[in-house]
């Protein structure tokens, strides 16, 4: 029996359903399909494709040490996979489930036409269809989750394989990388693939995370999340390799953050573009385009803002506390949609996930599932001084604001020292008080 195994979200050999029963089965013709036109306006971004050109380069090595070809094809997916069944006479199809609505659909198709189609579950702990019923608030759902028993444990390690040999194009002829050279700082911070999601693994100190999850200044998070995204590691192998340590549940909820992010997005695949609160439709928002700009490029005047959107652009990746103060700032303090912001973030994070991503900016927005009150507004320096206290981050992203003293770093338009950075572009209490009436209006 031949099997192609259609990687997608999946770039791994351990613990990959569809891999390992297709191993077990007989041989195999492992193939990824560049489609970026099947994914509708979520299509990968720039920072993303810088990371799945190299995770594809992983996974190509890593099927070789199997004894396998990794297959590159461009699509579209249905098209390309009945060319290759015929090819190679498949006898089976096997891939691991996505759950964007567009590849929901595309999938959908795709299973009811070909001979021998089988999906698998490879991203979650959970389908989002294991409860009984949908849930809009995290911690019912959390405690719904936990009633499930644990999550199953990851599969063993997949047996060597062997294939027919079959036409490819390279990686390269995908033209993933951008044509200017602005991924050297992605490259720096990360090692995409499987082998740099373990070691991500075996480097984080769980323990730690509750005490220090919420400070930027420090590296207290797993910073798993490109490779959780790319699939390179599974969250079950997540899960069981911290599961039954010391203090681990603050991070291990997290999972479950991840798992609540796919659950909304499959019962409501509006929410990308739409807000899952109705009455925010008729929201008219009032802000500039000048101001998304001033934002995107991180040049607010207020430090932890900005110092956020430089790491962003620099290493395609936000710390989440960090993420919240920029995207309440955008909505709130500026007044710009929620998805201007899922935009920016979509082109420009190497962990863009559209369930993710959009559960955090409908929560930024006020207007999703269990979202902050439309009247929690970030205050940014009160943010900045309790997250950053002794200003370390901002001066990282910031070296203009270096030599300013811990009592000024985040308010440098309180100090005297000529500096080359901008002053704010709005003042904070009065955008605050702006926000507050307008949410008055759209209430009422
Ligand atoms: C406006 C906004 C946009 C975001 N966009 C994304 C995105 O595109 N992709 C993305 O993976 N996360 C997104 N997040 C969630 C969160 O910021 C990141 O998952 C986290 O910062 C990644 O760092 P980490 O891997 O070190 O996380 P850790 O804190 O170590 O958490 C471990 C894992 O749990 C999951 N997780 C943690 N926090 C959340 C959360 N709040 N929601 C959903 N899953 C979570 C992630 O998979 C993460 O890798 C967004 C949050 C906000 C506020």
């Amino acid at each position: 029996m031949t099997t192609i195994v259609w990687f997608r979200q999946d770039l791994r050999v351990s613990d990959n359903p569809a891999l390992k029963n297709a191993l077990d089965e007989g041989k195999v013709v492992p193939v990824f399909i560049w489609s970026p036109e099947e994914e509708g306006d979520w299509s990968p971004g720039g920072a993303s494709k810088v990371w799945l050109h190299h995770s594809l380069k992983s996974l190509e090595k890593s099927l070789k040490n199997l004894g396998l070809e990794l297959v590159i094809r461009k699509g579209p997916a249905l098209k390309t996979l009945q060319e290759l069944q015929k090819e190679i006479k498949a006898d089976k199809i096997y891939w691991n489930r996505r759950y964007e609505p567009e590849i929901v659909k595309r999938d959908s198709k795709i299973k009811s036409e070909l001979d021998g189609a089988k999906s698998f579950n490879g991203s979650l702990l959970f389908e989002p269809w294991a409860l009984e019923k949908p849930y809009k608030v995290f911690t019912p759902f959390y405690k719904a989750c936990l009633k499930l028993g644990d999550p199953k444990k990851p599969l063993s390690n997949p047996k060597k394989g062997e294939g027919p040999k079959v036409k490819s194009l390279k990686i390269e002829e995908l033209e993933l990388m951008p044509t200017i050279h602005w991924e050297k700082g992605i490259l720096k911070a990360w090692n995409p693939g499987e082998e740099g999601a373990l070691k991500r693994m075996e480097t984080f100190e769980v323990s730690e995370y509750g005490d220090k999850r919420d400070r930027p200044d420090i590296s207290g998070v797993s910073h798993l999340s490109p490779h959780l995204h790319f699939g390179e590691v599974s969250p079950r192998q997540v899960w069981h390799r911290f599961n039954g340590k010391k203090n681990t549940e603050p991070f291990l909820r997290q999972l479950f953050w991840r798992e609540f992010g796919y659950q909304i997005l499959y019962h409501h695949p509006e929410t990308p573009d739409s807000p899952l609160r109705e009455e925010w439709n008729h929201f008219k928002w009032e802000g500039s385009r000048q101001d998304l700009k001033k934002w995107q490029q991180g040049e607010t005047g207020y430090p932890i803002v900005d110092a956020g959107m430089k790491e962003l652009w620099e290493t395609g990746w936000m710390h989440n506390r960090v993420r919240m103060i920029v995207g309440s700032f955008l909505v709130k303090d500026l007044q710009i949609s929620w998805l201007e912001g899922a935009k920016w973030f979509w082109d420009t994070l190497v962990d863009a996930d559209l369930a993710n991503n959009t559960l955090g900016w409908q929560w930024v927005g006020g207007c999703g599932a269990d979202a902050a009150p439309y009247f929690r507004i970030f205050n940014p320096t009160l943010q900045a001084e309790k997250f950053d206290p002794n200003g370390d981050y901002v001066k990282k992203w910031i070296p203009e604001l270096k030599d300013l003293p811990k009592s000024q770093v985040h308010t440098p338009w309180e100090s005297d020292t000529k500096l080359d950075y901008p002053k704010p572009i709005v003042v904070h209490d009065k955008a605050r008080k702006r926000a507050l009436e307008l949410y008055e209006n759209l209430k009422k």
